[in-house]
C-alpha cells in the first residue's frame, strides 16, 4: 500500500478529472491521499471533497505564498475546522523566499502561528521551503517539543540541514518527482536520509517524475518516484514501499 502524502487534487487540472484520477490512484496501490491547503478557501474545498471521497484526508492551512492574500482573521476561521474527522495535519505552511522576499516577516508570523496550531491540536505539520529550509529549521527548534511532529515536503536541503531535520524525533522528510530528472544530481541527500525517516510524495499537480515530465502530475505517478528512490538506494521496491507506507500511517493516521 502507498500513501501520497502531497496532492493538490483542487487544481483545474486535476479535479476535471477526480474520478479517473482516483481510480488510476487506487490501481497503482494507494490508499489514502494527503490534500494539502493553500489558504481559507481551499480548506473549505478540501474538507468537502474529503467527505465524497473515502481515500482523501486534509491537511488545513495558508501556505507561505499566500500569506499576502491572507490576514489572521482566516487563520482563526481555519483553526473553527480542525475538528473535522478529516482532518489529519496543518498545512502547508512554511517560508518561501523564492518568490517573495518582500514579506518574510509576515511569513515567520503565520508559520510560528500554524506550528502553535499544531501543538494545540496534536496535529502534524506540514511544511514547505524555498531557499528557506535554514530559517524553517530554526524555526521548528525554537517550537520543538514532543508534542510537534511533521514534514519537510520536497526536501531541497543540503546534507547538514537534512542532519538537523534527522536529530528532530517526530520529523520526516520527502521528494517530489524531481529526483527523476536527468539534471538531478544530489542522490548523497536521498542516500544519506535513512529510510525510517522518508515518506512518499507527489506533489500534483507539480514536478511529475519521468516519464511524465512536462505534464501535470497525478498521484498514480507516485510509483516512479518510488522506484527511483529504490534504485539510488540500491534496495529492494516492495519493501521500501511498506517502510514509507508505515512510517506515512505513523506520523499522520495514528489516531485513526
Ligand atoms: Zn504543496
Amino acid at each position: 500500500m502507498i500513501i501520497d502524502t502531497h496532492a493538490h487534487l483542487y487544481y483545474p487540472e486535476l479535479i476535471s478529472e477526480i474520478d479517473e484520477i482516483l481510480s488510476r490512484a487506487k490501481d497503482s496501490g494507494i490508499e489514502r491521499i494527503i490534500v494539502p491547503a493553500v489558504d481559507l478557501t481551499t480548506s473549505e474545498t478540501i474538507l468537502k471533497l474529503s467527505e465524497k471521497y473515502d481515500m482523501i484526508y486534509c491537511a488545513l492551512g495558508i501556505h507561505p505564498c499566500e500569506v499576502k492574500n491572507s490576514d489572521m482573521k482566516s487563520l482563526d476561521e481555519i483553526e473553527k475546522l480542525l475538528g473535522h474527522e478529516k482532518v489529519i495535519a496543518i498545512g502547508e505552511t512554511g517560508l518561501d523566499y523564492y518568490w517573495d522576499t518582500s514579506n518574510i516577516d509576515n511569513q515567520k508570523e503565520f508559520f510560528s502561528h500554524q506550528i502553535r496550531l499544531a501543538k494545540a491540536y496534536r496535529l502534524p505539520v506540514i511544511i514547505h521551503t524555498r531557499s528557506s529550509t535554514e530559517d524553517a529549521i530554526k524555526i521548528i527548534k525554537d517550537n520543538y517539543d514532543q508534542n510537534l511532529s511533521g514534514q519537510f515536503h520536497c526536501f531541497s536541503g543540503d546534507k547538514e540541514q537534512l542532519n538537523k531535520v534527522m536529530d528532530l524525533d517526530n520529523f520526516y522528510i520527502s521528494f517530489c518527482g524531481n529526483i527523476t530528472y536527468k539534471k538531478f544530481n544530489d542522490t548523497d541527500i536521498i542516500l544519506s536520509c535513512p529510510e525510517s525517516k522518508l515518506l512518499s510524495e507527489t506533489d500534483s499537480p507539480f514536478l511529475p517524475p519521468v516519464p511524465y515530465r512536462g505534464k501535470r502530475n497525478e498521484p498514480s505517478y507516485i510509483v516512479n518516484t518510488i522506484s527511483k528512490i529504490s534504485e539510488i538506494k540500491n534496495t529492494d521496491v516492495e519493501r521500501l514501499r511498506e517502510k514509507l507506507y508505515s512510517n506515512a500511517t505513523n506520523l499522520f493516521f495514528k489516531k485513526i
